[in-house]
């Protein structure tokens, strides 16, 4: 077993009748990436870029996220690296940082409402992005949104910038991608709108079962609720990669539910495009996606897609698998 996923690691992820996926891995560091590199990712769909302000004890500065973001985006090379910006707030603190006390941190200020709100601090993360452009296929993905005016801020700071580092005559990518994660209900609702103003969207499951069924991911006295295969979630999924679709886009799968392996098949039948979890997991991704047709999987996904609870759908999905 062990050396036939050695064998699958670096072949492309092509199902029998010939749709091609991509396999990515999320990331929170280089030492995260060089593993990654190593289970043969076909590149990054999701840099947790929190972690560089979480093991630090400062903002840190335009010149330190440079730094790195270069060296991620040059190992991978003509491979993306998708990097989320700052998702921090909430339940995610930071020690030089006095984020308010809030009684639902889950529903509260953070992520892109805390960017937007401190534009020196969305500044400098956004400056060393574009630079970092110039060495490799960087694509920028902004987390929590829940309406266009959130890209459409964003793509205005991103010109101002652009500007700044035209006067300055600093390279960087003049196309570089932005796209965001669907990880709030009302960016599912919005798909269709969203999507006019995004180059991709990333689906982040982690918080959308959270906020589509009303239940904390981290609550244990609900974590029997908390489930992936919830209807509510995967229609939701399906509208998300339906409507991007649409417009000739791709919906990427950056939550936990992307490498859970009982999940694959049913993923690939509702038309996603790409893979991101775990590096570890990527072979097992792999290998199931090789062995399946995508056409049989698009008539199993119907199927579930009608299921009315979610007993149903695991029962239905593991009798396939
Ligand atoms: C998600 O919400 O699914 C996700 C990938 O982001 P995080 O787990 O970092 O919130
Ligand atoms: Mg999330």
């Amino acid at each position: 077993e062990r050396q036939r996923l050695e064998k699958v690691k670096n072949l492309e992820a092509k199902t029998k009748d010939g749709r091609t996926c991509e396999v990515s891995a999320n990331i929170g560091n280089i030492e995260d990436l060089k593993v990654a590199i190593d289970y043969g990712c076909d590149g990054v769909d999701l840099f947790r870029t929190e972690f560089l302000y979480m093991e630090n004890d400062h903002f840190p500065t335009e010149e330190e996220q440079f730094e790195v973001y270069k060296e991620a985006t040059q190992m991978l090379g003509e491979k993306p690296l998708v990097v989320r910006t700052l998702d921090i707030g909430g339940d995610k603190g930071l020690d030089y940082y006095d984020f308010p006390k809030e009684e639902n941190p889950f529903l509260g200020y953070r992520a892109i409402r805390f960017c937007l709100d401190h534009e020196d601090i969305f500044r400098d993360q956004l400056r060393a992005l574009l630079r970092a452009s110039a060495f490799g296929n960087l694509k920028i993905m902004l987390p929590y949104v829940i309406s266009v005016d959130e890209i459409k801020k964003t793509r205005n700071i991103l010109e101002d910038i652009k500007k700044d580092l035209d006067n300055e005559g600093i390279a960087y990518n003049k196309d570089v991608d932005l796209g965001i994660m669907v990880e709030t209900s009302a960016s599912v609702i919005m798909a269709d709108k969203l999507i006019k103003y995004s180059d991709f969207f990333s689906i982040g499951t982690n918080d959308l079962t959270q906020y589509t069924l009303a239940c904390d991911r981290g609550n244990e006295n609900i974590s029997d609720l908390y489930n992936n295969f919830n209807p509510a979630v995967i229609r939701s999924i399906k509208h998300v990669i339906d409507e991007s679709h649409k417009e000739g886009k791709w919906t990427g799968m950056c939550g936990q539910f992307a490498s859970d392996t009982r999940a694959t098949k049913l993923l690939l039948g509702l038309g996603l495009d790409e893979f991101s979890g775990s590096a570890s997991k990527l072979p097992q991704v792999k290998d199931i996606i090789l062995n399946s047709s995508y056409e049989e999987e698009k008539k199993f996904a119907e199927k579930i897609l009608d299921l009315e609870d979610v007993n149903k759908v695991e029962e239905a999905v593991d009798n396939h698998n």
